[in-house]
């Protein structure tokens, strides 16, 4: 976590960051459990105390909120308003108006994924479709975006299962 940056800090959010900071070793012993047994360690996630979690979303919204401040201005990609919701069959969606809601459970996938999944919904503001011209924009934000989208792939189905 070191190296974030974000614009007028409250407190609350500089308390919030170093208590995830001290979770952050469980954190991440959760995403490895992802990537090695898919379903194990979505239920530990699922058994961390109900404080444990909201942090997280607390967490993904602020990092969200970051990414799109990355990414929207290069081509004007402003969403509407964003959200993080638990969804059981979609990592993220676009809506008509430019709504974005980004699935809660990629706090607990790599950084990358969660980037690559903002990126996804913010090119639909743009491009509704999945056409070859929508992954050209994709790739001009993300130049690797082929990695995450294949770790989402192979371990999204997992990670998803149960919620
Ligand atoms: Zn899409």
């Amino acid at each position: 976590m070191s190296g974030y940056a974000i614009a007028n800090p409250t407190y609350a959010t500089i308390l919030c960051l170093f208590i995830l900071r001290v979770y952050a070793v469980k954190y991440r012993s959760i995403v490895a459990r992802v990537e090695r047994s898919g379903t194990r360690g979505k239920q530990r996630y699922n058994h961390e105390s109900p404080a444990f979690r909201k942090l997280h979303a607390g967490y993904s919204l602020l990092e969200v909120t970051r990414l799109v401040k990355q990414h929207a201005p290069k081509h004007q990609l402003v969403p509407r308003s964003l959200n993080i919701k638990n969804q059981k069959s979609r990592w993220g969606s676009c809506g008509i108006h430019n709504d974005i809601q980004i699935n809660a459970l990629l706090i607990i996938a790599p950084p990358a994924v969660l980037e690559y999944v903002v990126v996804h919904e913010l090119c639909h503001i743009q491009i509704r479709n999945h056409s070859p011209q929508f992954w050209a924009l994709v790739a001009d934000h993300l130049p690797d975006y082929k990695t995450p989208h294949h770790w989402l792939k192979q371990h999204g189905n997992r990670l998803m299962q149960g919620f």
